[in-house]
Parts: structure tokens; C-alpha cells; sequence
């Protein structure tokens, strides 16, 4: 270990560019299903970037091949400490299969677009690792490892599956962002110590060696017996999710897996450190032939400013990944992120993102728990916003935060183009803060994207969203303040389709929304239920665990392509579709509606064709 090693332009992936960096061994190997990409944006650069700060020798061993005898797995040399590996940025099933579970045909975190990621690829890499790399302690972690920590529902499969710690044979899975605890994997082997009890990651022992006082939870086995289980199991996730947490522990079959509480949120200064670290924001020139990754493109000019998420909507598993604590760095560290995007000699002037999970909540932070107080035991934003939120101040921070970013010389544009929290833009007084006046006036990248997420104040309810009637008072004075600056800026909506709480007639509200706007998105997100979150349990049961109401659970395909074609109800291919759901639910006024509007936007297409014939002409 030398700490006065200068950082190297990338992180070797081959034996070659080893020597050339003048090491003749690795400390670390992580393994990626994605092509390496030096940014802040991908966990494996993060990662390898911040032990490489410690002192730490790392290789990156991308898109190695599946099978066993794989030249490719020879790239690099057993390191010397441990084998760390990752599925990729995001979780391989979602990388190969859409939500209808058809087959994908272009993978955007590999060169060039190819496929070639094994499904559930952290099981599928670590059984190589051990097969090439046989003696090395293997640790799992990333967005595939993390929420199947311990026993999980699988979409993919629609059954139950044993902890992926279980499933990998690894000897250690590291759970949430994992920088400090991989450095402590790194010095605890260096000492020569075990891997036992430390915080932010799951281990396997003998139930004669569960520590006292853990927290039981429902075993693989019961949950398979009683999937309604899974309510007891999400209850004890989400409230043994503080460093003062208890241990969980869940039995599989003769053995148990453990689940440390995490390590304290990372302070400021930890949190700058792992972003001023000398990423390349390039992928390894070693990809160039192939065309690059194209997952780099819509965030290698962007910066991020903070993790964590406080808003618990039931869908997102970011609470249980990132935490609720909102960790932010300082303005320093982001104004130095700015100031290094100007000096690249291909920045062209536009920064297209300051943002993070949620892009306002930068900063933001609980009166009562920074005073050490009890939390309300209510949500955060939901139905509004908490008094406890430190909600004026914080956006005030972000709006000095975005200006002096866009009044860095070289910087042309400053955009936002992370989710922004609209019922956050509100002061107490009911009025909207200056931060939206700015938003609006500066950092509005031509449309602004917002997630109402659903029309129907139900299936909000189920997501743990805002009711509709919010984004809809705020719709209007965006567009009220749009006209008043002069501004042609037009608001993109997200909705998504197939939440559990969403029957026919919850499809037809948000329909009938849509249609008085004229508005039907290009995109929608079709629901997949992902593990650890409110909304798989709802998927699973049928029940709401927080509320235990029953729900609604679109499960067949019709339904879920009428749903979707009821969003998309300009496309033609939704026609048919659309009009079985409302003679279903028995709407012929909307029926006649939906026609209507579908003539004039007929007519609307060919006025325009034509009128680009006479330009031509
Ligand atoms: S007091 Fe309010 S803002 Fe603070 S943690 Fe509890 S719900 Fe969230």
C-alpha cells in the first residue's frame, strides 16, 4: 500500500497496462458486468477511484465472459487481498429484459451496445471469480446485490429466492453505497483480521453464532411457506435501518444470514471525497473501437451534488440503497467539479445536470433529528411536506448553489434535469420559493421533467405520492410563470403503469387527465416490483403494509399493455386497446371523447405533412 502513488489516467485492465503503471501486482480486482467508465456517475470508477486514494493497487476486470475457461479472466492476476464483484450499475435482469420480460437487444452500459451479461450476474461472476481466483476472499455488493441481501421476491421467476449472499457463495455482501466499507474489507485483510460484524454488510454463520439481541426475522423457508410473511420482513428492514440499528437475522435452511446495521451517514467531507477523486469522465479507451458506452452520454457533463432520498415513494428502492439521510457535499467540492468540466477540452459550455436521487434536496435535513429529537412518526412529504423539514433554508441553499455554478467562467448553461420535488418549491406561507423563479429563469434544460407519477389520487396513495390536485396547482402557475418570462418551456411527465392500486378505473382517471391536456408521453415506466420495497410487498399480497388494506394487483399482460395504451393513447398501436378499456368500464362518453381527439390530432398530422410539402415546394 502507497499512499504517494499519483492516481493513474484509468484503472488497468490488462497485464499490460499493469506494467506500464510500473505495478507488478493488483490489491483489489473488481469484477463489472458493465464496460469500465471512469466517472462518478458508475460505482465500479467510485470504488476503485477511492481505494486507489488509500493506496490501493486496483484492476477493473469489465464484461468478462461467461464461460469458464474465458481468456478474458486472465486479463489481470489474482490480486492480492480480495475479489470485489458487481452486476453493473443497475441490476442484470432489468439490463436484459424489459418489464414485459421480453428480451432486450442493446445493453448501454456495455461497448458498443452489446449484449452479453449474464442474467443475475453477481451469482454468475462470483462462481467464475472463485473458479479463476480460487483461494481469494469474494465480496458482492452494487444494485443488484444490495436489495436481495436477504431473502427477496424475484419478478423474473415470481417466486421466492434465498439472500444473493446465499445464492453467490461470496463470502461477504456489502449493502448500501459501499466506499467505507470496502476500504475496511481492504484493511481489515491487509491486517490480516476477519471479515466478521462489520457494519453495512451481510455475512453467513452457524445459528450458534447469531450475536445476542438480534432482531429474528421471517426465514427463507417460512416466507416460501407464507409469502404474507414478506410484510413482517419489510417492517423489520425499514426499522433496523440506523447505525443504531439491530442486527437481522434470517435463517436459511442450517444457516443464517446476517444483516450489520449500517455505518453512520458519510459526513461532508467524506462525501466530497469520493467525488473529487481524478476521474478521466471517459470510458477506457480500450472501448473506443466499439463505439464507446452510451450510458456515459447523458451524464458525463452532469454533477452530483448528493445521495440519500427522504421521500419514500413505494416503487423506488433508493431508501434502502442510498438511506433517508440526505448526505451532500459542500458548495466547494461541487464549484471544483465545475470548474474541472470547463477545463476539458471537449466541455462545449453546458453542465446538464446539478442534481441527485432528487435533485432539491440538496442540503435538506430534519430539525428534530439533528437536535437529536424524536422523528413526528409521520412521512416526510407525504401527504405535504413536514414542519420538521428544513425546507426554506435548504432551498435557498440549492439556489445560491445553482448560481454560482452557472457563474463559473466557462459555463454556458446550468441545467437541473434530476427528478425535482415539486411540492417542495413551496414556502410555509403556501407561496412558491424563489429557487422555482430561478429553475424557471435558468436552469430548465427546454422541458421540465416532473413524475406525478399517477392521475389517480388511489393509486398515489398506494405509491406514497402526493394527490394529483398538488402537481396540478403547481402545473398551473409553472405555466402561469413560463408566459410571464417569456419562456417556451414545456412540462414532461412521468406515469407509471401496472402499480399495484391501480384497477380499470384508476387507468381511466389518469386517462381522462392526459386527454383534457392533449398530452400523451412518448415513455412510460411499466411497474417491476423491486425487492426490499413497499411496492413488491403490494405486488406479492395484495395488501398495502403500512395501511394493510387490500389492492388492486394488475398482473396479466392485457392489462397492463391496456393500461399502458390508455398513457399512450395517441400512439396508433393503442387504438384497439383503448377502446376495449373504456367499453369495458363502460364509458361510451369517453369513448366518443377519445375519438373525437383522435381526428383532430389526425387532422392536426396531415395539416402539418403538408404544410412541410409547400416548404419544400
Ligand atoms: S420529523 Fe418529519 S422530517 Fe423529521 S424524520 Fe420525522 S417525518 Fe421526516
Amino acid at each position: 500500500m502507497n499512499t504517494n502513488r499519483s492516481p493513474a489516467d484509468f484503472l488497468p485492465r490488462t497485464r499490460a497496462q499493469m506494467r506500464a503503471l510500473g505495478w507488478d501486482e493488483l490489491d483489489v480486482l473488481i469484477v463489472t458486468g458493465d464496460g469500465y467508465v471512469d466517472h462518478p456517475s458508475f460505482g465500479h470508477a467510485v470504488i476503485g477511484r477511492y481505494l486507489e486514494s488509500k493506496g490501493y493497487r486496483v484492476g477493473i476486470l469489465d464484461c468478462p465472459e461467461t464461460e469458464p475457461e474465458g481468456e478474458g479472466w486472465k486479463r489481470l492476476p489474482p490480486p492480492r487481498l480480495f475479489v470485489g464483484v458487481t452486476a453493473g450499475t443497475i441490476d442484470s435482469m432489468v439490463t436484459n429484459y424489459t418489464a414485459s420480460k421480453k428480451k432486450r437487444s442493446i445493453d448501454v452500459y456495455r461497448p458498443g451496445g452489446a449484449m452479453g451479461r449474464p442474467n443475475r450476474a453477481t451469482i454468475a461472476y462470483t462462481a467464475l471469480a472463485r473458479h479463476h481466483f480460487p483461494g481469494l476472499p469474494v465480496v458482492v455488493g452494487g444494485l443488484e446485490a444490495g436489495p436481495r441481501r436477504l431473502a427477496y421476491f424475484d419478478y423474473w421467476e415470481e417466486k421466492l429466492r434465498r439472500s444473493m449472499l446465499v445464492d453467490a457463495k461470496a463470502d461477504l455482501l456489502v449493502w448500501g453505497m459501499g466506499e467505507r466499507a470496502v476500504l475496511e474489507v481492504a484493511q481489515r485483510l491487509e491486517r490480516g483480521e476477519s471479515l466478521t460484524g462489520m457494519r453495512g454488510t451481510c455475512e453467513i454463520v452457524k445459528p450458534a453464532d447469531v450475536p445476542e439481541g438480534a432482531r429474528v426475522v421471517p426465514s427463507f423457508e417460512e416466507l416460501q411457506a407464507d409469502q404474507d410473511k414478506l410484510i413482517e420482513l419489510f417492517h423489520a428492514v425499514r426499522e433496523e435501518n440506523a447505525p443504531s440499528s439491530r442486527v437481522l437475522a434470517q435463517t436459511h435452511g442450517a444457516r443464517v444470514v446476517l444483516q450489520h446495521p449500517p455505518l453512520a451517514p458519510a459526513s461532508q467531507a467524506e462525501v466530497d471525497s469520493f467525488y473529487d477523486l481524478p476521474f478521466q469522465r471517459a470510458s477506457h479507451p480500450d472501448h473506443d473501437a466499439a463505439g464507446g458506452i452510451a450510458a456515459l452520454e447523458p451524464v458525463r457533463w452532469s454533477i452530483n451534488t448528493h445521495r440519500g432520498c427522504m421521500a419514500d415513494c413505494s416503487f423506488c428502492s433508493i431508501t434502502f440503497h442510498q438511506g433517508r439521510t440526505i448526505q451532500s457535499r459542500s458548495e466547494e467540492s461541487v464549484l471544483k467539479e465545475a470548474a474541472a468540466l470547463t477545463a476539458s477540452h471537449d466541455f462545449r459550455g453546458t453542465i446538464t445536470d446539478i442534481g441527485g436521487p432528487t435533485a432539491n434536496m440538496w442540503g435538506l435535513g430534519c430539525k428534530l433529528l439533528e437536535k437529536g429529537e424524536p422523528c413526528l412518526g409521520r412521512d416526510c412529504l407525504t401527504p405535504d411536506p413536514c414542519p420538521a423539514l428544513r425546507l426554506d433554508k435548504t432551498s435557498e441553499g440549492y439556489r445560491r448553489l445553482l448560481g454560482l455554478v452557472r457563474g463559473t467562467k466557462g459555463v454556458k448553461h446550468a441545467f437541473v434535469s434530476s427528478g425535482i420535488r415539486y411540492d417542495m418549491l413551496r414556502g410555509r406561507d403556501g407561496k412558491l420559493l424563489p429557487l422555482h423563479h430561478d429553475l424557471v429563469a435558468h436552469h430548465v434544460p427546454g422541458r421540465m421533467k416532473l413524475a406525478p407519477e399517477h392521475g389517480s389520487d388511489a393509486t398515489l396513495a398506494a405509491m406514497n405520492k402526493p394527490r394529483f390536485e398538488v402537481y396540478e396547482q403547481y402545473e398551473a402557475e409553472y405555466k402561469e410563470e413560463c408566459r410571464t418570462a417569456g419562456k417556451d418551456q414545456h412540462l414532461v411527465n412521468y406515469f407509471i403503469v401496472g402499480h399495484p392500486g391501480t384497477s380499470l378505473e384508476d387507468a381511466i382517471l389518469l386517462f381522462e387527465k392526459l386527454l383534457e391536456r392533449n398530452y400523451s408521453p412518448e415513455q412510460v415506466q411499466e411497474f417491476i416490483p423491486l425487492p426490499m420495497t413497499r411496492a413488491c410487498v403490494q405486488f406479492v399480497t395484495g395488501k398495502d403494509p403500512m395501511t394493510f388494506a387490500e389492492l388492486h394487483v394488475p398482473r396479466g399482460e392485457r392489462e397492463r399493455r391496456m393500461q399502458k395504451a390508455l398513457v399512450r393513447w395517441k400512439a396508433p398501436e393503442s387504438r384497439v386497446l383503448v377502446e376495449e378499456a373504456l367499453e369495458r368500464a363502460g364509458r361510451p362518453d369517453l369513448l366518443a371523447r377519445f375519438q373525437r381527439a383522435l381526428t383532430s390530432q389526425r387532422r392536426r398530422e396531415r395539416d402539418d405533412e403538408s404544410s412541410d410539402l409547400d416548404t419544400c415546394g
